[in-house]
């Protein structure tokens, strides 16, 4: 029997149960239950729920049934990891949350920076690890009360551990392996891209397969998410992201930082129409946004002030959504895939969102997208990644600023 994405304390159950530890692909073959007594059901029932998963449940219920002490004796791990603090420094967010069962936010605390990276025009990391280190304590104790959960009522505690700025990231991760070791629970490092797409799961019925735009201000890909914890990245941009020729081109305009929000603002009394920029011809599902930028740039040039802005805005924007949305659309039709989830800070943009809801509308292709506040850097979706994906993480685990 092989035992995949547990998390790590069903893995560690079943390492008990089985003397070790293998890991395979989910299943949902529950005919075989129907044989075994109903305890057995409702307990593999629950593993199962819970991510863990076997190649054939009758061997593992063999293995259950020969063990049975163990496996109904061990009450705690029934629980699993119902209950999960979040940690997010990985850029200019101080934010912790509770979530219960990767679905449910009982509490979501953040404190934005964005104010004070604002003069400089962007994030200065060592300003923001400053700024980590004040607030992140006060965002925890926000977190714990406004859910009502003790520190010793979680089941886990999880982190962003890269990628991001180093610096900042080591804040949230010390915090986070500090709370571990005083309640001896879990340390789940989360990676901060499957964070974005997992905030998809709160407050949704959504499972893989499914195909993902992930557009933030540092990357955009589109990418087939087939279980959890297995991904395909079908493209990515080759230059810019989609958030950061937001961010660019929002300061060309005088728009200010960020400057999604922003253009997304001016876009909406501007006409679409009024300019006509380059999607980028880039082959497959890859984008390219640096030529686009480029166009502006140069239009910007030979325009006299005060410049249309509205419609410079609206004309980006739809330059950058239309390759966006053709491109996943694409992948999802191509790939025989029925569902299409946004991800990322771009995922808030109006224009975008209004687009694939329209897909949905007229077609099969179910959409997901995150509440806004979860687009944007936020740690409920830190908590609900752990929940699906996270790897239980040493006290020695380093942050990463790169994907590794
Ligand atoms: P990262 O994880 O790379 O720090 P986030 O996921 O927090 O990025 O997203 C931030 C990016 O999202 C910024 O580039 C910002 O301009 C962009 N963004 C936020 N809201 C919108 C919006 N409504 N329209 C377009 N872009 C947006
Ligand atoms: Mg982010």
């Amino acid at each position: 029997m092989r035992l995949i994405y547990g998390a790590p304390r069903v893995v560690r159950f079943f390492e008990n149960v089985l003397g070790e530890s293998r890991f395979d692909k989910t299943c949902s073959e529950y005919t075989s239950l129907l044989i075994v007594s109903p305890g057995i059901i409702l307990f593999v029932k629950r593993v199962c729920k819970r991510q863990s998963a076997f190649t054939t449940l009758s061997e593992c219920l063999k293995i259950l049934i020969l063990s049975p002490s163990r496996a109904f004796g061990t009450a705690q791990y029934l629980k699993f990891m119902a209950l999960i603090l979040g940690l997010e420094t990985s850029c200019d967010e101080t934010a912790a949350a509770i979530v219960r069962d990767g679905r449910t936010v009982l509490a979501s605390e953040l404190n934005s920076q964005t104010d004070i990276h604002r003069k400089y025009g962007g994030v200065v990391p060592e300003v923001a690890a400053r700024y980590h280190l004040e607030s992140v304590n006060e965002v925890i104790d926000l977190a714990l009360d406004k859910a009502g959960v003790g520190i010793h009522e979680l089941d886990a505690i999880a982190c962003t551990q890269g990628p991001g700025l180093v610096g900042t990231l080591l804040v949230g991760l010390s915090a986070a392996k500090a709370i571990s070791w005083v309640t001896q629970k879990p340390l789940l490092a989360v990676d901060h891209l499957y964070a974005h797409i997992c905030a998809n799961y709160i407050d949704t019925d959504l499972s893989p397969p499914f195909i993902c735009l992930l557009v933030s201000g540092g990357h955009s890909q589109v990418i087939h998410v087939k279980a959890h914890r297995e991904w395909l990245i079908l493209g990515e941009t080759l230059d810019d992201a989609a958030g950061e020729a937001y961010d660019k081109v929002a300061r060309l305009l005088g728009l200010g930082y960020p400057g999604g929000p922003q253009i997304d603002k001016v876009a909406r009394d501007g006409d679409s129409r009024a300019f006509k920029f380059p999607e980028g011809a880039v082959k497959g599902y890859d984008f390219s946004f640096s030529g686009l930028k480029t166009a502006v740039l140069r239009t910007v040039e030979k325009l006299e002030q005060p410049l249309p802005v509205g419609d410079l805005a609206a004309s980006f924007q739809d330059a950058v959504n239309r390759v966006l949305f053709r491109k996943t659309h694409q992948a999802a039709k191509e790939l025989g895939v029925s569902k299409i989830v946004l991800a990322g800070g771009v995922a808030a943009n109006s224009d975008l969102r209004k687009r694939f809801t329209q897909l949905s509308e007229e077609s099969e292709i179910k959409v997901f997208m995150p509440a806004l506040k979860y687009c944007t850097d936020n740690a409920a979706m830190v908590a609900s990644c752990a929940h699906f994906a996270g790897v239980e993480a040493g006290l020695d685990c380093m942050a990463y600023s790169r994907q590794p």
